[in-house]
């Protein structure tokens, strides 16, 4: 655990400490461990205006854009080791995956700099010229959820950067600090103003939202939270880009190799103790096979090893908020009080911190709401179905519409079951892959836009068309 700590905002290239702080909880020991900066009406217009600022100089010339985008992925990889500790007392993933989260940050940055929304001639036909450029729309409100601070954070800023917008930047009140860190890093090497940072309770993502000086909003949250930034947004014609919740669903085929598939599946479902908008989170298994998969990944959660964040050995630590760990506890409760069975966990771990025990339910029915709605939590629903066409409907039977894949060693089957899911990205035999190239974007209720490589850029820009003669 870092000694108690306090990390400043970034605003037009400068540390602010602010007057007003928040407490930030470890969750591991479920205690306050630092403070941040409660952002300020005056110093959100301060970010605003040095967004504004910086805005004309950083869209000038994608050539010093994708050079600082390099520039500021090596200052995040360099850091890593240095950040992860903090990111690992914040949110409560193990070391290792802090680590690993802040170097894929650091490659999502260096992949942002060799992106760049290209003009195009539409039409030279001897008399006229028309080409199309593609301007950036100007400063973006940047905000992000608890689950994934700084890759989240990352995956909002790098394509906005590398359009050529400036951004304000604001982290989850759970989880500020190792965006503030990051924040300070890269005050090092973006110009002053391009990257700004703030923290603080709500109400300061509606009044970022609402702000007169931006110009578009990026969001990744959860339904409510995204209808919400949607309506702020609306009255003032300002375009949003929400990355929301999932509910995403495995089917496992009647042909599927279930010792082969069971790592797999399993850490789809619990890596970052469940709270991934695309992990499994309810498993159909052909009827054949669910005794086989469900002792498979009972087996697996019973053996995991659970606990203290910092420890070398530890594959999964406490879940990161308080309101996370009720509300997982409420689910599974509700569950097994609905007739479901607990093969594996079904409680809290005894200590203190938002500890939960790995939890695998079988017997359980689709209206129970750890099915229905996003668990965000280690604890996975698995449930028999006997066609596949019911499979399928029941996969679809929701409003999300994120993820979802499909497993058995015939692949072009699977493939052809994965096609029929109403999500926006579907896998066989895996879960979770996903390059920086991939366009992302949810269905139905996970999502409006899209993100992902080349198009999560031209989404952060408006189309300025010129026609001149030849
Ligand atoms: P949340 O919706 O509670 O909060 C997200 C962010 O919005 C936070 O920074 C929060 O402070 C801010 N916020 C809250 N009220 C706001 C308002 N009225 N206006 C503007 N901003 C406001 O989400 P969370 O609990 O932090 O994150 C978990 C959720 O995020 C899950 O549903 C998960 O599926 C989803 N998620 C989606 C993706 C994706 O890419 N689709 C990725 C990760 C997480």
């Amino acid at each position: 655990m870092p000694e108690p700590t306090f990390e400043p905002m970034t605003i037009g290239g400068a540390a602010v400490a602010g007057e007003h702080r928040f407490e930030v909880v470890d969750p591991s020991t479920g205690r306050a461990f630092a403070t941040a900066p409660a952002c300020t009406d005056a110093e959100l217009d301060a970010a605003v205006d040095a967004a504004h600022h910086a805005w004309s100089g950083w869209r000038a010339d994608a050539d010093q854009r994708s050079a600082a985008l390099v520039a500021a992925a090596d200052a995040v990889r360099d850091a890593a080791d240095r950040l992860a500790p903090l990111l690992t007392a914040e949110q409560g993933k193990p070391l290792a995956d802090a680590r690993a989260e802040l170097r894929r940050a650091a490659d999502r940055l260096r992949h942002a700099g060799t992106l760049r929304a290209e003009p195009r001639v539409l039409r030279d036909d001897g008399t006229e010229r028309v080409e199309v450029y593609w301007r950036p729309v100007g400063p973006v409100a940047a905000i992000a959820p608890w689950n994934f601070p700084v890759q989240l954070a990352t995956a909002k800023l790098a394509p906005a950067l590398a359009a050529g917008n400036t951004v304000v930047l604001k982290p989850s009140p759970y989880t500020p600090l190792t965006t503030l860190a990051l924040g300070r890093l890269l005050s090092g090497v973006l110009p002053s103003g391009v990257l700004n940072v703030v923290s603080g309770p709500e109400p300061l993502g509606q009044r970022l939202v609402e702000h007169p000086g931006i110009r578009q909003v990026t969001f990744t949250g959860s339904v409510g939270t995204g209808r919400r930034v949607a309506a702020t947004a609306a009255p003032r014609l300002r375009p949003v880009t929400l990355e929301l919740g999932g509910n995403d669903a495995a089917i496992v085929l009647p042909d599927a190799d279930v010792p082969a598939l069971a790592d797999a599946l399993f850490w789809s479902a619990f890596a970052n103790c469940g709270q991934i908008c695309m992990a499994v989170k309810r498993v159909y298994v052909a009827a054949s096979r669910h005794d086989e998969l469900v002792e498979a990944l009972a087996d697996r959660a019973r053996h995991v090893v659970v606990g203290d964040p910092t420890d070398p050995g530890t594959r999964l630590g406490p879940l990161a908020t308080k309101p996370q760990y009720e509300r997982v506890g409420e689910l599974v409760a509700a569950a097994l009080a609905g007739g479901a069975r607990a093969v594996a966990g079904g409680g809290p771990l005894d200590r203190d911190g938002y500890f939960y025990a790995p939890t695998v339910l079988a017997g359980g029915t689709d209206g129970d709401p750890i099915v229905a709605e996003e668990q965000f939590g280690p604890a996975l629903p698995v449930l028999r179905y006997d066609t596949v066409d019911e499979a399928v409907e029941r996969a679809n039977d929701t409003r999300y519409g994120l993820c979802g894949s499909v497993w058995g060693t015939d692949v072009d089957r699977a493939a052809q079951v994965a096609a029929r899911l109403e999500v926006g990205t579907a896998w066989v035999n895996r879960h979770l892959a996903m390059s920086f190239d991939d366009p992302f974007a949810g269905v139905k209720d996970s999502g409006l836009g899209v993100s992902g490589g080349e198009w999560g850029v031209y989404a952060h820009t408006e189309p300025f068309v010129l026609h001149r003669p030849c």
